[in-house]
């Protein structure tokens, strides 16, 4: 048996596929984790070398490959690993997994991207003008050589007068090593709390977990701006995670106010090319701190300080198709690889979180109060019951808007919900619109001309006459953000009305550019979850939140969890500065058990109260799930495979409890039958057991033609 190269390519199937290298090249481990062009079937595939052995093919099925691109892995050794542990955890393929590592440039074959820096220093003194803007350049580069990050900062466009400089011999181009600026000090002195968090942190050698639970506003961007300063020191790299897009510019300039250019940004709004050199920076152990979303959580980290969860709990960090992961969780295990601390902040931690604190797992470091003597928002619950509603708000909240608008304030008018309306009902007959490939309402969007399907993205005209009795009594059914907009423009006509949310938010830098146009005038910001997080809105004074009751009522056993920190995290952008702020909560159901154990004990009971129930239903984080999820056409397809499955996974013995075939909570999309199996087990090893035995024969199941099917290991929701 020859030895060969085992590749494994991005496809999504498991196993490697065997290869000899090209003409007499030896066969040994420098192959592994480089990249290599191979041919396949009649085109050709990069891959990446996982393996060397003896092949299971006859020689005369084996090709060579095309070409080797890598002459040394792309990896680190930890990297390398938790790849092939996360491919393992999450029943995905090596192949797949490696892609979510490497940047678009180097997924297309291309050569690592240069590391370094450019010194730019003053030879000769060419013949300038006295007192323009190229002699001024010349004079503060002849003072100490500059890279390009200072030269930015100093003169945007100073790349022309350089570059001609250097043609003419009046000035070099050196390549160095990167040197992070010194971090510039705190803004102010941290205050006890926030320093016996940053305290504990530094001491900490090694792997530790903390969750930093702070309400919000107490300043935890603060510890972590501290704790960060001191992994730099120490000539470290360091990454933070952050849920969403939307998020980043506003604390991509805290980072950089302090850190200068060692801060580099990671999320899908970064040109290729950037991501490249991000990429090769830190794999050349360049002391940088990464701010990015999701997917930095693949970055190499050869000279590693300090990971950082921002909003621990929140739901972007679990990927919803492809390889399921959750970046929260892989920074826990990259963290332990690593051998650094790892610190995961949130007002409202996840309930897992929670109770890995009571396991003693993680340590907890609280910040109880506010920074800078602001107070907790004051929250109001307002009873909807026999009340007039107008545009979905009530007598109540419109009069305390045209107060704070008066008192010269900013206020957050909260809704979860985009379009004009969530339905279009027939008022004669009772027809709803509804798509027909996922038998749900259809949204009504502009001002009730159009109908969207919000989970396929169906579009149609609203119709003039009702397609069931043909009566023209259709209705716009309940709000959303657009009807709010509409509603609030009419009613506050002289300040400016600006709504956030996926419609009218398209483009990396929406958000940041309407919020600049607000500036601290007085005005009305309307929004769904995107505004709940993150953003410091130093003006906002009352936030009115509209229509949860939704969410009350959900099936999902994580409904109330997301309701609670959905509702905490809204509520906490009101009063971040010395004016106390206010929230108004309209609600049908002033009583309902989870609005008053909120009310009454805050986040901290409402977790206490859910863990219990948790435990007592045998739902995480009292057990582990998993979902096999299949759909087709025909709702028998899906069934006849998830019965094969189940039959498989049955056959191990004290392997997880296997439920189903069941319908997806959202039994139809886009035309397609969801069902899925629920596996449970009250500890890991039985469920990954299982899964590891079954995983690899679905794909061979006569029944896995028919359908579409997916694993997702640690479900978020069960939809
Ligand atoms: P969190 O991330 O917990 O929501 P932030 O770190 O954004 O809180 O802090 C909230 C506000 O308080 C910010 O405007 C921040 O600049 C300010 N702040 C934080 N810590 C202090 C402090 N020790 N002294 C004064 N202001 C602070
Ligand atoms: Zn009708
Ligand atoms: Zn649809």
């Amino acid at each position: 048996m020859p030895e060969v190269l085992r590749v494994a390519l991005p496809l999504p199937r498991p196993g490697w596929f065997d290869y000899l290298p090209v003409r007499d090249e030896p066969v040994d481990a420098s192959w592994i984790g480089c990249r290599v062009w191979v041919p396949f079937g009649r085109t050709r595939q990069l891959g990446i070398v996982c393996a060397i052995g003896p092949s299971t093919l006859t020689p005369d099925r084996l090709r060579p490959i095309q070409r080797r691109v890598d002459a040394e892995t792309l990896f680190t050794d930890e990297l390398w690993r938790t790849l092939h542990w996360l491919a393992d955890y999450y029943c995905a393929p090596l192949g797949e997994v490696a892609q979510l590592a490497l940047p678009a440039s180097l997924r297309r074959g291309e050569a690592l991207a240069e590391t370094g820096d450019v010194l730019y220093r003053c030879l000769e003194s060419p013949r300038l003008r006295r007192g323009g803007q190229p002699e001024r350049l010349w004079q503060w580069m002849q003072a100490a050589p500059r890279n390009a990050a200072a030269l930015d900062l100093h003169l945007p466009d100073w790349r022309a007068t350089v570059r001609g400089w250097i043609r003419r011999g009046a000035m070099t181009a050196e390549p160095t090593d990167y040197a992070p600026p010194a971090p510039r000090p705190a803004a102010f002195d941290l205050d006890e709390a926030q320093r016996q968090a940053v305290a504990q942190i530094d001491a900490s050698s090694g792997f530790v977990a903390f969750l930093l639970h702070g309400v919000t506003g107490s300043g935890k961007t603060e510890v972590y701006l501290d704790a960060l300063a001191a992994r730099q020191a120490e000539g470290r790299q360091s990454l933070v995670l952050v849920p969403e897009i939307a998020l980043t510019p506003q604390t991509e300039r805290r980072f950089r106010a302090r850190f200068g250019d060692a801060v580099l940004v990671w999320h899908s709004g970064i040109a290729d090319g950037e991501r490249a050199r991000t990429f090769a920076a830190l794999r050349a152990g360049e002391p940088r701190i990464v701010v990015g979303t999701r997917s930095a959580i693949f970055l190499p980290l050869p000279r590693p300080g300090l990971i950082i969860v921002d909003e621990e709990h929140d739901a972007s960090y679990k990927q919803q198709d492809g390889v399921r992961y959750s970046a929260r969780d892989l920074a826990l295990v990259r963290a332990r690889a690593l051998d650094v601390p790892v610190v995961l902040g949130s007002a409202t931690p996840s309930l897992e979180g929670l109770n890995q604190v009571a396991r003693g797992r993680y340590r907890l470091l609280t910040l109880e109060r506010r920074a800078a003597g602001a107070s907790p928002p004051e929250v109001r619950v307002v009873d909807l019951r026999r009340q007039q509603l107008d545009a979905g708000l009530v007598a109540e909240s419109v009069a305390a808007i045209e107060h704070t608008l008066g008192a010269g304030g900013q206020v957050l008018v909260f809704r979860n919900r985009r379009g004009f309306a969530p339905a279009l009902l027939c008022h004669d007959c009772g027809w709803t619109a509804a798509c027909d490939r996922c038998d749900r309402p259809m949204t009504v969007h502009g001002g009730g001309r159009r109908l969207i399907c919000h989970h396929c993205g169906a579009r149609s005209h609203a119709p003039e006459a009702c397609p069931d009795c043909h009566g023209l009594a259709l209705q716009s059914q309940g709000v959303g953000t657009e009807r709010l907009e509409q509603a609030l423009r009419a009613r506050f006509p002289d300040v400016p009305v600006l709504r956030f949310d996926r419609d009218s938010t398209r483009g990396r830098d929406a958000v940041s550019g309407l919020l600049a146009e607000l500036a601290d005038r007085p005005g009305i910001l309307i929004g769904t979850q995107m505004l709940a997080k993150g953003h410091d809105l130093p003006r906002l004074d009352l936030v009115v939140v509209v229509g949860i009751d939704e969410g009350l009522f959900s099936a999902d056993f994580r409904a109330s969890e997301r309701l609670s920190q959905l509702l905490i995290q809204v509520s906490g952008r009101a009063g971040r500065s010395r004016r106390r702020g206010r929230v108004l909560l309209q609600t049908h159901h002033p009583q309902h058990p989870l609005l008053v154990t909120l009310l009454q004990g805050g986040y901290p009971a409402f977790a206490e109260a859910a863990l219990v129930e948790r435990a007592l239903l045998g739902l995480p984080p009292a057990a582990h799930l998993a979902l096999l999820r299949a759909e087709a056409q025909q709702p028998e397809h899906a069934e006849d495979f998830l019965r094969r499955a189940a039959q498989l996974l049955a056959a191990s013995t004290d392997g997880p409890a296997v439920s189903g075939p069941m319908p997806a909570p959202h039994p139809r999309r886009a035309g397609f039958h969801r069902l899925q199996l629920v596996l449970s087990a009250e500890t890991r090893a039985p469920l990954h057991a299982a899964l590891d035995a079954v995983w690899p024969a679905l794909f061979d199941l006569p029944e896995a033609r028919r359908v579409r099917w997916s694993v997702d290991v640690d479900p978020l929701d069960l939809y």
